[in-house]
């Protein structure tokens, strides 16, 4: 996908581009254990927010370290100040943006993401917290800076389901894809809706995410088999930027795969975009020429946000219950990984 900010300088006055290089910005949040789960089952995550560190205590003693580490008592206003304001701040200076949320299936990744129809006020999630910094308007305050003063938002939202996109604002319509040079690829036909009120923008995210839970059987599911993909894109002033929110597919089986080097075929229960996001991860952190893109529709319409250009944060969720031990090491060393990827990211300069 491209958003209009990459086209924002064509009839602008020249500006200089400014080139730096940042890390993905990893981190980790454990829910808590859910009254719902099995009795048996204990808590063996040790997570410190303070050390930045997930210690396992299944016997294995195994640490992994974070940029920043989200304990069960954290809040989503918590998560939201933490892991996601800062990329909204970059955002509004006129950089690129991207926010994952990754984990196996009930480890919290539509709650910490929002992408839920049936949010309650006090759980919103990472979606509703944006909109909320960018459409809030505090009337009786004058702009304290030139960051703080509206923004205008268009909102885009899709499904990325068995290797097709479907637009989650007209009606789950199927869309074409257009191959783009390097192995990327942009959404033809893909709904852009202004919002210009918080009431608007909350009312298009709850019809998306109702469309994208429809149509999915009880055992399910098709929403944790698929991607779903928010596009803001954000103009004040002459800056234009894009902030990509992605409540990413279940990732159970993706490290077995991975280690077991297995190939996607049609009928595996594994998430092809998310077998081939491990692999371009892989591929980034350890600077090897070839990155495999072309491999699956979500890392081809994602490829500017992982390649370059912009900033980029991975929020892994886990469930820090004894029966999903495996799942759990495999999240906490996918996001590892994703720690290693250095970025090039470019802004205009004014
Ligand atoms: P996923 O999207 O990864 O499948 P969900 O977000 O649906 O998982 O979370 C599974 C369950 O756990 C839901 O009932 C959700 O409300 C609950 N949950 C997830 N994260 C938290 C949290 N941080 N605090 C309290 N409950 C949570």
């Amino acid at each position: 996908l491209y958003c209009s900010s990459d086209k924002r300088n064509m009839f602008a006055t020249p500006r200089v581009p400014v080139a730096r290089s940042t890390n993905v910005k990893v981190f980790v949040r454990t829910r808590p254990l859910l009254p719902s789960e099995d009795d048996h089952a204990s808590n063996v995550i040790h997570a410190s927010s303070a050390d930045r560190q997930v210690i396992l205590e299944d016997g294995s003693e195994k640490c992994f370290q974070y940029d920043g580490v989200l304990e069960e008592d954290a809040g989503q206003e918590e998560v939201y100040m933490q892991a996601v304001a800062p990329v909204v701040a970059k955002v509004k200076e006129g950089y690129n943006g991207t926010v994952f949320a990754y984990g196996q299936t009930g480890s919290g990744k539509t709650y910490t993401m929002g992408t839920s129809p049936y949010v309650s006020k006090a759980n919103e999630g990472i979606l509703q917290r944006v909109l909320q910094e960018f459409l809030s308007v505090d009337e009786n305050q004058p702009p304290a800076d030139d960051c703080s003063s509206p923004h205008i938002l268009r909102m885009s939202m899709v499904e990325i389901y068995s290797e097709t996109v479907f637009d989650l604002l007209a009606l789950k319509t199927e869309l074409k894809i257009k191959n783009e040079i390097g192995g990327g690829a942009s959404i033809v036909g893909l709904v852009e809706e202004p919002i210009d009120t918080l009431e608007k923008g909350l009312a298009l995210l709850k019809k998306g995410s109702n469309l994208r839970s429809i149509g999915t059987t009880a055992m399910n599911s098709g929403s944790s088999r698929s991607h779903a993909l928010v596009f803001l894109t954000t103009k004040h002033r002459n800056r234009e930027g894009c902030l990509k929110l992605v409540d990413l597919a279940g990732a159970e089986g993706v490290g077995r795969a991975q280690s077991s080097g297995m190939q996607f075929t049609e009928g595996v229960n594994i998430n092809k975009g998310l077998l081939c996001l491990g692999k371009v991860l892989a591929a980034l952190s350890s600077s090897s020429g070839y990155v495999p893109y072309r491999e699956s529709l979500l890392t081809r319409v994602l490829k500017d946000s992982l390649g370059g250009g912009t900033h980029t944060t991975m929020i892994a969720c886990v469930n820090p219950s004894s029966n999903n031990v495996h799942e759990t090491i495999n999240t906490l060393r996918y996001a590892e990984q994703a720690r290693n990827i250095k970025i090039k990211v470019h802004a205009l300069s004014t």
